[in-house]
């Protein structure tokens, strides 16, 4: 299957270029090769894409739609998204360097029942009422008070290149749902999959101008926070872009949600089940080569299993097969860019310069085939202290530092050594300790024995500097509505 690239911007239901000729080149991490030339955004194009967002959604159907006709469509998306699967999943693993056991076996997938999730919340979803009393001109009278959830508007939906998929309709799934539109932004890293989505769009009948795609660079999505007529931004990205989109956002008073960074330690306990631990703790960190919000980048071991779990990670390290991403044997492709490479690379460096002790990785892999990638092996640094760049700094890259602990307490406060809180992974057999350190972790969110397994209805998202607000079941409808609530007396008995 060779698949095709879309290259122009999706506004208002049609593909269009960009007004001033611009476009940029997009290029394939395994190789460096342009994969496409795509469109770039500029301050016309996002008037034109908030503009048919806006009638949409104040003129249009979709808002007004039955719910049941609107998860309709949203169902449509879905097996759309699975019937274009195979085309979909190489556009991601060319595009991001991802392997196809992630974009087939995962991201996809899963892409598809965001949509088929949300279309299912929707008749689930229950609203507020409250009964009370009250005084109304002298006689006692009843109070029911209803509270409504209506669409809160057009959206910026903006998005990191690491998962564009399963990140963009993630967010996109719920707006849509509630009846919001959006416009949605790619990173200029990796847009294919997503100015896919507009053809999957066509196909489903959704309404010209319910979702707009907008390629380009971070003046398209700077433009979009602060545009009067966009009512939300739903953001994930790095910590210092959502710092300045909160900034940005508060001109116009926009509701934000800001999916941010993380530094998320993996605490393993000497009672733990040391097999399924070094599974998790490889996958945790290596898995998208490390280029994972949820990354468990720093390993957190329990004094009297260190050398061991130690050995049988490398052991496992080892098995990884670093590769082209298409082939479907491959565990760990290359980095998005060379400069993200490079900034990589920085961080390794600094771990040398600062005493840390290199177990593996650190290189460029010597294989021949994989020279004019962007690759870079799954690095182990041991020796690391809380005061190194590479134990405090978000590498979002394959580096993994290790720490030792003595007891719950200390392993707590490593834990929590950090500005980000994104989440936390715990592995013991002691479920009494499991929740007591669960409780103690500052992050969102906490695996117990194991990684990254979703339940959609939960709350997604990061405390500290790694985020504000959550996204999943009703927390993501609830950010696309506004709640008003209507009182209605009446006659006390
Ligand atoms: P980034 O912050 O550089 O860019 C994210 C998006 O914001 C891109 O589309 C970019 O073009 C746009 N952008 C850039 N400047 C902007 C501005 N001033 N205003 C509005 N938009 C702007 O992040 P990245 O390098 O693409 O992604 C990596 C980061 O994303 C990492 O820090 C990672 O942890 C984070 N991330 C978080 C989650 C989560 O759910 N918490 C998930 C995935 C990735």
């Amino acid at each position: 299957m060779i698949p095709t690239f879309r290259s122009q911007l999706f506004i208002d239901g049609e593909y269009v270029p960009a007004a001033s000729g611009h476009t940029f080149p997009v290029f394939n991490p395994a190789n460096n090769e342009v994969l496409a030339e795509v469109a770039r955004a500029g301050s016309e194009e996002v008037e034109r894409a908030v503009a048919a967002a806006r009638r949409a959604f104040d003129e249009g159907p979709w808002p007004k739609m039955k719910t049941a006709e609107r998860a309709k469509r949203l169902r449509r998306l879905a097996e759309l998204l699975l019937e274009h699967a195979a085309e979909l999943e190489r556009i991601e693993s060319l595009d991001v360097g991802k392997p196809l056991k992630e974009s087939g076996g995962h991201d996809i997938p899963r892409a598809a029942n965001n949509f088929a999730f949300f279309a299912d919340a929707l008749s689930q979803w229950t609203q507020d009422a409250h009964w009370g009393e009250g005084n109304w001109l002298g006689q006692e009278v009843n109070l029911l008070s209803v509270t409504l959830r209506q669409p809160l508007g057009v959206a910026a939906i903006i998005v990191p290149w690491n998962s564009p998929m399963m990140l963009g309709t993630w967010k996109l799934a719920p707006c849509l749902a509630v009846g919001c539109t959006a416009v949605l932004k790619p990173s200029e890293l990796a847009p294919l999959s997503l100015l896919k989505l507009g053809e999957i769009a066509q196909k489903a009948e959704l309404p010209p101008g319910v979702l707009n795609v907008l390629t380009g660079f971070g003046e398209v999505g700077a433009a979009l926070v602060a545009h009067p007529r966009v009512d939300a931004v739903s953001f994930t990205g790095g910590v210092a872009t959502g710092k300045q989109v909160m900034r940005a956002a508060a001109d116009t008073l926009k509701r934000i949600s800001l999916e941010l960074g993380g530094k998320s330690p993996n605490i393993v306990f000497a009672d733990a089940d040391l097999e399924s631990a070094v599974n998790g703790a490889v996958r945790a960190i290596f898995r998208s080569q490390g280029q994972s919000c949820v990354a468990g980048s720093r390993l957190l071991l329990q004094e009297s299993v260190y050398d061991r779990f130690l050995e049988r990670l490398l052991a496992a390290v080892a098995q990884l097969k670093v590769g082209d991403p298409l082939d479907p044997t491959t565990d760990f492709g290359p980095l998005i860019s060379p400069q993200h490479r490079q900034r990589v690379e920085g961080f390794i460096q600094s771990g040398l310069d600062e005493g840390a002790r290199l177990l593996v990785g650190g290189t460029r892999p010597r294989d021949p085939a994989l020279q004019r990638g962007n690759y870079l092996l799954p690095t182990v640094f041991a020796g690391v202290t809380g005061t190194m760049r590479i134990c405090r700094e978000e590498i979002f890259g394959p580096v993994l530092t290790v720490q030792r602990f003595r007891d719950e307490e200390e392993a707590i406060r490593l834990a929590n050594d950090t500005t980000y809180g994104l989440a936390g992974f715990i592995w013991t057999r002691d479920v009494n300790r499991a929740l007591r350190v669960a409780s103690a972790v500052k992050t969102g969110m906490v695996w117990v024995n194991s990684f990254f397994l979703r339940d959609l209805r939960t709350p997604f998202g990061g405390a500290r500097e790694s985020g504000i607000g959550r996204e999943g079941g009703r927390y993501s409808l609830e950010f696309y509505t506004e709640p008003k609530f209507v009182c209605v007396p009446y006659t006390a008995l």
